[in-house]
């Protein structure tokens, strides 16, 4: 058997053995429901609120602003967006992304589209950045909320959330940010940054899965989606999910105390890894920005092939990547954030997402820039297209096949 290596940690990231066994009491000794006043209950509530402090210390919140636990970014994404619309509508009923956010962003906005609400999602360069020309120029007087990812989990390319900010601030519109893929990885400010949502996954912390947060300035309403027996103040009902939340709030601990030191690990051979990759195979580009970008993110086209195809000769040599979206790789369609980037359909196909993580090492980053030229040399020998048959002959074809 060759060794696994997992490349691809934006799918799936596995949980930090001391945040495993944080979590451990919880399942059967401290099994109390946080609303139960006996002292089961109360033992657990502790464990709750020590969990919402170490989360809120991660993103710089204050003690008056709110961290509420979800199942995961997902909720928090439909929490944010839905409940600050419907909370909000008599103020306004337009809402600002951007062309490369999740599809939990995207198809949220989509539903709220269909219930009267406007949007308007905020073009990207060819690296991905938004275009802060046009976000402002979208915001209008019904202007409600501004939703705007902090990183790409696709590409890597991190925002100028900074300058974003302060354009929300001076329009008094409070901003969202989705900061799943760059929490723990990158350092976040909710103050500094002038945000007022934020979005959280525990996964991606190396915490279990299953669990997320929303953060909510201190004076931000949202309606609650979940309806029921009033758990987390009254916003998101349901009994908490005590391990979960115990081991997200560890898990984001460490992110915070170890996050420089990971940063600088995870950049060293992401660097050698993009770097090795264009060294040895023509014809390859990076997507995203070359600076702009979080440390475990290397996003490579390939000409002339298809990203499937390498994803699936790299999996028999032990490799897990991904092509293009990690979340949604099971569909044909090719990735919406590629595609907003100028990138043609037909080399968006041909793009490889690898996302490193803390466990990777130097030699698996050697091994699979040794492996990868004579896959993608011998894919192209299989290719009909190539430089000299360019992708326009096969156009229609292409289209036939993908819609
Ligand atoms: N936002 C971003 C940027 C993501 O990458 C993802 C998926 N990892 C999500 C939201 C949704 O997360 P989940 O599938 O864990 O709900």
């Amino acid at each position: 058997m060759v060794e696994q290596v997992n490349f691809n940690h934006s799918a799936g990231v596995p949980i930090d053995e001391r945040v495993l066994a944080a979590m451990q009491p919880y399942f059967r000794t401290y099994y109390g429901n946080p609303g139960s006043v006996h002292t089961a209950g109360q033992q657990s509530a502790k464990a709750v609120e020590n969990a919402r402090i170490q989360v809120a210390r991660l993103i710089g919140a204050d003690a008056k602003d709110k961290i509420i636990f979800t199942s995961g970014a997902t909720e928090s994404n439909n929490l944010a967006l839905q409940g600050f619309a419907y909370r909000n509508r008599r103020k306004g009923n337009h809402i600002i992304l951007s062309q490369v956010e999740h599809l939990s962003i995207i198809n949220t906005v989509k539903f709220l589209n269909k219930q009267g609400f406007e949007s308007t999602q905020v073009p990207v360069d060819e690296f991905g950045l938004v275009n802060t020309k046009a976000l402002e120029e979208a915001i209008t007087d019904q202007t409600i909320l501004i939703s705007i990812q902090h990183a790409n989990n696709e590409v890597g390319t991190v925002q100028p959330l900074a300058e974003i900010g302060k354009i929300a601030k001076s329009a008094e519109i409070p901003l969202h940010v989705d900061a799943v893929a760059s929490a723990g990885q990158i350092p976040i400010n909710v103050s500094d940054h002038g945000i007022s949502l934020l979005t959280l996954s525990s996964n991606d912390l190396y915490g279990p899965k299953g669990v997320g947060a929303l953060y909510l300035e201190k004076g931000i309403a949202v309606q609650t989606i979940i309806l029921g027996g009033g758990q987390e103040y009254g916003i998101r009902s349901g009994s908490e999910n005590v391990p979960g939340i115990v081991g997200m709030g560890l898990a984001a601990e460490i992110a915070m105390r170890q996050q420089p030191e990971f940063a600088s690990y995870l950049t060293g051979l992401r660097d050698d890894l993009i770097q090795g990759i264009l060294k040895k195979v023509d014809e390859a580009y990076l997507n995203g920005h070359p600076t702009k970008r979080l440390p475990n993110n290397a996003n490579i086209r390939f000409s002339y092939i298809e990203g499937e195809a390498i994803t699936l000769h790299l999996s028999f040599q032990g490799f897990l990547v991904a092509t293009s979206s990690a979340c949604t790789s099971k569909t044909l369609a090719p990735s919406h954030c590629l595609m907003s980037m100028g990138i043609s359909e037909a080399e968006a196909h041909g793009a490889l997402q690898l996302t490193l993580g803390r466990e990777n090492t130097q030699a698996q980053i050697d091994r699979f820039v040794e492996v990868l030229p004579p896959i993608v040399e011998k894919l192209r020998a299989m290719s009909p297209l190539s430089k000299d048959v360019p992708y326009e002959l096969f156009e229609n074809e292409e289209h036939e096949h993908h819609h």
